[in-house]
């Protein structure tokens, strides 16, 4: 038998396999969603992706992120330590002579807060007609539920790949990144699929994203002698104009890849505190901001650009020059990514879900970050694909479980294809 009839045969048996099997997927995806795995409570969500994968022979291993990990480029840093907080790694090596791949799956998700505002318990995975209802339901325990379901029918269908499969399931997607960064390092591969659910778009690339807090010292005083002191909350009025002009900046030379979105990048002045007493001059005015950038730009070439505007703004006020501004980072410090588009890995994805839907896949540039960038910046070529539904990171987030079969077929599909079949 040729390789292109062994792949169509493999292809087939998982197809078939993918519809017999598709209410053990939504009872995987659901029994993720019912294990809350906020920012720093990770584990017990990590312990049951391990388990699932040794039932499917894929050697799983939990292991912590080095604080070495923050000082590295592209980090960012949640402030929650990473120790208890594993990420997983599973294996399925391939017989050899093919290409490699990671499927990439993140199990942090946003809080449900407000509750109130929900149907449906956030924690429940209550399923109503073709939706699945819950706190990660669609962001993003669809594509780890996909991610742990594909090396399961693998190994019971008895196919044998060539190439290596690698499973990465991963913490601090939704604040840093850094789950994702130490994993693209201690792993390489030919190709990363991120099964974030996009429906049947890929992300062709995103913004880097970083955020600073602008500290703006004055002087307390009395109220009633307000002028003996020096108000920080409006000394942090010319600053905001800086930032304001810079966000206006930003948009008039736009990367021609962004410049059919509206206003692409964007600098929000997120938090602002100051003060603490009605009858008190106040001493000190903090803002707390995140800015995006296009691909090519660097975090420190940004660093230094809001470092001038601010520096500007202070020469233009006596008391802000004697007393300049302090900028610090925090939160996410990354660049942003561009994936080529003529790599073999896209055409083999496109031709993929051509195959499964009839439809090309369609493009999107992100103005948001997505995990996909550390595989990038790693040389690893990477883009997202993955189920589709709705009101992620909102209340009354859901799945929309019809798209999971053809999304799982398209994903078997390229796995066949990249991988090669044994
Ligand atoms: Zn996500």
């Amino acid at each position: 038998m040729g390789g292109s009839e062994r792949n169509a045969e493999a292809k087939q048996t998982l197809f078939d396999a993918i519809d017999q099997r598709h209410d053990e997927l939504v009872e995987t995806i659901a029994s993720l969603v019912r294990i809350p795995s906020l920012l720093g409570d990770e584990r017990p969500v990590q312990e049951w992706v391990a388990g699932h994968m040794e039932g499917s022979r894929l050697s799983p291993e939990l292991w912590e992120i080095d604080d070495s990990v923050l000082t590295l480029p592209n980090a960012g840093n949640s402030g929650v330590p990473f120790a208890g907080r594993p990420n997983v790694t599973g294996r399925r090596p391939g017989k050899g002579g093919g290409r490699s791949l990671i499927l990439n799956g993140h199990v942090d998700v946003v809080s449900p807060d407000p509750v109130d505002a929900w149907s449906y318990d956030p924690w429940a995975a209550t399923i109503a007609g073709n939706r699945m209802f819950g706190r990660g339901a669609n962001d993003m325990k669809s594509g780890v539920g996909m991610n742990l379901m594909l090396p399961r029918l693998l190994a019971d269908s008895g196919i044998d790949l060539l190439g290596d499969l690698t499973v990465h399931s991963v913490i601090e997607e939704e604040c840093t990144g850094n789950g994702s960064l130490a994993a693209s390092l201690r792993d390489r591969a030919d190709a990363a699929l991120v099964t974030e659910p996009l429906g049947d778009t890929i992300v062709t690339g995103h913004l880097g994203v970083i955020w600073f807090r602008v500290h703006i010292t004055g002087q307390s005083a009395h109220a009633g002698w307000a002028w003996q002191g020096v108000n920080a909350i409006t000394k942090s009025i010319p600053v905001m104009q800086a930032l304001q002009q810079l966000d206006a900046d930003f948009n008039v030379d736009v990367h021609p890849l962004f410049a059919h979105l509206h206003h692409p990048v964007n600098l929000n002045i997120g938090v602002i505190t100051g003060g603490d007493w009605p009858s008190t001059v106040p001493g000190a005015c903090d803002l707390h901001c995140r800015v995006s950038l296009y691909p090519g730009t660097t975090v420190p070439e940004l660093r230094a650009t809001i470092e001038q505007a601010i520096a500007a703004a202070a020469a233009g006020d006596e008391w802000l020059a004697a007393h300049p501004p302090v900028l610090t980072w925090d939160g996410f410090q990354t660049e942003g990514v561009l994936l080529d588009q003529d790599s073999d890995f896209v055409r083999v994805l496109d031709a993929a879900n051509q195959e499964v839907t009839g439809r090309p896949l369609g493009r999107e540039v992100g103005t948001a970050v997505n995990d996909m960038r550390y595989y990038l910046f790693a040389g690893v070529p990477s883009t997202c694909f993955g189920a589709d539904g709705g009101d992620s990171h909102a209340a009354d987030e859901w799945l929309d479980l019809d798209s999971l079969q053809p999304a799982m077929k398209t994903m078997a599909a390229f796995i066949v294809d990249w991988c090669g079949v044994a």
